[in-house]
């Protein structure tokens, strides 16, 4: 990285607000910030010279204290089956993980939000690798950036092919609620990406108090990555709920749910399925106990088995039985299906790295073998 390099802004993760403050500090009109945004995010544009309709002493004002820089796309694979997968590079040398999933009419990007993640989920190989950093609101809708632009998303009219997205990638979101906040909130912004917020959906294991200050800052869509049905058995499997259990994480959930002015919107809950874990009748008739009074639609995640954990998958017996149970009782319940399995793409489940060799290896050996994707 040159000197130039990090003193120049990079305007690519301002949200409206901070472009729009950067323009004024350059004393330039607000509506500057518009148009810049158009041409970053609508047409993909990371060079000012081919902003044509700003004016020519502007860009070369802009070239010189600014940059446009979305991070680097180390690798992409691309499944039969439509799934693509980038392994993105971003400063410090670690690589992050974003996938792409397309489903009939939708196409779902699965966005990363930390390098590694420091919540230890008993089952979650993202969680094995510890923490590394946070990233950047660059380095996020920069993941937004490089799916629209390989996909010629960017070019005027282009045909629109992600629709919607799901911080559920690698990292705990609330735990870098700020860029993530201002990332979703161009995600979902007009003059960038203009993705209604039912179709972008922050994705928490719980961080309570950050959860109880995102109506205050977006009304993005939520869910809550459960996986069990009392606080004995999520202790085990998700730790931060010793801090925040079950009862206070659902009442912060309904709280956000009920700040939205549109009524009939739903949570979804998350439930990764482990045989003989979380998976039996009984657990069923706890869950639905427990969120009989909450607006939820459930999905249920078979577990995606990994080198570090001795977690089975569920059984599709136990599975079907399960989501039964919960559909008689009235829940809208719908399975995760398998894509993407010859280019190990695995929503949640996704290895990046944390520049240290041994996981580096072990990213690779994972990325060979097949895993299971968000549907
Ligand atoms: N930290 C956030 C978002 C990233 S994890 C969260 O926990 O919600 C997103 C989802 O990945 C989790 O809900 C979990 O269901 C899923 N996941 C993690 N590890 C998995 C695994 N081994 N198999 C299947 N799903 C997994
Ligand atoms: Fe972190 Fe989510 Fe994985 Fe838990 S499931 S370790 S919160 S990424």
């Amino acid at each position: 990285m040159t000197q130039e390099k990090t003193e120049k802004v990079n305007l690519l993760g301002l949200s409206v607000e901070k472009l729009t403050a950067f323009f004024e500090s350059l004393g330039e009109k607000r509506f500057r910030a518009v148009q810049v945004l158009k041409w970053m995010h609508q047409s993909g544009v990371d060079d000012f010279a081919q902003m044509t309709n700003v004016s020519k002493a502007l860009r070369e004002k802009l070239a010189e204290v600014a940059e446009i820089r979305a991070p680097e796309v180390l690798k992409q694979w691309d499944s039969a089956d439509g799934t693509r997968k980038w392994l993105v590079r971003v400063e410090g040398g670690s690589a992050i993980e974003t996938v792409y999933i397309p489903d009939g009419e939708r196409g779902t990007l699965c966005v990363s939000s930390q390098v590694g993640c420091a919540l230890d989920c008993s089952f979650c190989a993202t969680g094995k690798q510890g923490f590394n950093r946070d990233l950047t609101a660059a380095e996020i809708i920069g993941q937004v950036w490089i799916a629209c632009k390989s996909f010629g998303q960017l070019e005027p009219k282009g045909p629109r092919k992600v629709t919607n997205v799901v911080m559920m990638g690698m990292g705990e979101p609330l735990l870098n609620f700020d860029n993530v906040v201002d990332a979703m909130n161009l995600m979902m912004e007009d003059n960038a990406y203009g993705i209604s917020k039912r179709r972008v959906t922050l994705s928490t294991s719980g961080v309570v108090p950050a959860l109880d200050k995102l109506s205050e800052v977006t009304d993005a869509s939520l869910a809550i990555s459960l996986h069990a049905p009392n606080d004995e058995l999520r202790n085990e499997l998700v730790p931060i709920n010793r801090k925040y259990p079950i009862a206070m994480l659902l009442d912060s959930a309904k709280r956000y749910i009920d700040s939205m002015p549109d009524t009939h919107r739903k949570m979804t809950i998350e439930y990764t399925m482990m045989r003989e874990v979380n998976d039996r009748p009984e657990h069923a008739e706890q869950l639905a106990e427990l969120l009989r009074d909450v607006p939820v639609k459930i999905n249920l995640i078979p577990f995606n088995p990994f080198e570090l954990s001795d977690y089975q998958r569920v059984s599709n017996n136990a599975l079907r039985r399960f989501q039964q149970i919960l559909l008689d009782k009235g829940f809208t319940v719908t399975v995760r299906t398998t894509r993407g399995d010859d280019i190990a793409a695995a929503c949640g489940q996704l290895a990046g790295n944390v520049n240290d060799r041994t996981r580096r290896s072990q990213r690779y050996r994972n990325a060979e073998r097949p895993v299971h994707i968000v549907g």
